[in-house]
């Protein structure tokens, strides 16, 4: 569903992804781990073409993402993505929060969008919420929210930023179960996180980045037995 093939990112000299390659399968959740700077943001935004690559090639569901003529709109639509911030608005109702893109992206009906709402927020788990406003909620419940947001659009594939990082311990879990569950249910997901628990529980595959180039990867069992010291270090100090 998602293939990095040498992909080569740039911020002016500096090179931030140096030929990076994975093929996830549909229905994979891949765990991204790394220290700061490794390039595990830019690796995600790449594959949404947030961001523009100097070499190589990202394929999405059977799109090229940097051909020019790629419909940016189609692969927005397939590819979700939550950040840690989850910046849902305000002054809009939780409910109005998730049908929003459906009604002006997906352009469907209000009743639809209605109705495609309150399953996602029963599939997150707050659909007695569906009525309140963003600040009545805890953070774990509003990134819930984002992820409902997101789902909402029925991507085929989910991106995930360290969504629980700006959590408080106390509610990283159940944003996490909501995760478990997506990724039992069949998504295709590649989560960018530090919580290795999640990575050990969750992930068919975990790729370690390293100075933008993957390092090591396997299953969750290099977690236990990582070959490289850099690896190792990085488990050591980020437990
Ligand atoms: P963290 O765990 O801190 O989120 P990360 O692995 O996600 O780190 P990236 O955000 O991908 O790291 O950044 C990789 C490198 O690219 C860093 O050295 C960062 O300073 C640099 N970088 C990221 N965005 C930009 C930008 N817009 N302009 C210039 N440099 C950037
Ligand atoms: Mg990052």
């Amino acid at each position: 569903a998602v293939k990095l093939d040498n992909v080569v990112k740039r911020y002016g000299a500096l090179e931030v992804l140096k030929g990076v390659s994975f093929d996830i399968k549909a229905g994979e959740v891949v765990a991204l781990i790394g220290a700061s700077g490794s390039g595990k943001s830019t690796a995600l935004r790449c594959i949404n073409r947030l961001e523009q690559i100097q070499g190589g090639t990202i394929e999405v569901c059977g799109r090229a993402v940097n051909d020019d003529k790629v419909d940016l709109r189609a692969l927005r639509q397939d590819v979700g993505m939550v950040f840690q911030q989850y910046n849902l608005f305000p002054h809009m109702t939780v409910g109005e929060n998730v049908i929003l893109a459906l009604r002006r992206v997906k352009k469907i009906s209000r009743a639809d969008a209605v109705q495609i709402s309150r399953k996602v927020l029963d599939q997150v788990g707050l659909l007695e919420k569906i009525d309140n406003y963003p600040e009545q909620l805890s953070g774990g419940q509003q990134q819930r929210v984002a992820i409902a947001r997101s789902l909402a659009m029925q991507p085929k594939v989910m991106l995930f930023d360290e969504v629980t990082s700006a959590l408080d311990p106390r509610l990283t879990g159940e944003v996490l179960r909501v995760m478990e569950d997506l990724a039992k249910g069949g998504m295709t997901m590649v989560v960018v996180t530090h919580e290795m628990g999640f990575a050990r529980r969750a992930a068919d595959r975990v790729i370690f980045m390293h100075h933008g180039n993957i390092h090591e990867e396997g299953d969750a069992a290099i977690l236990n037995a990582p070959t490289t010291p850099e690896l190792r270090e990085f488990l050591e100090h980020d437990l």
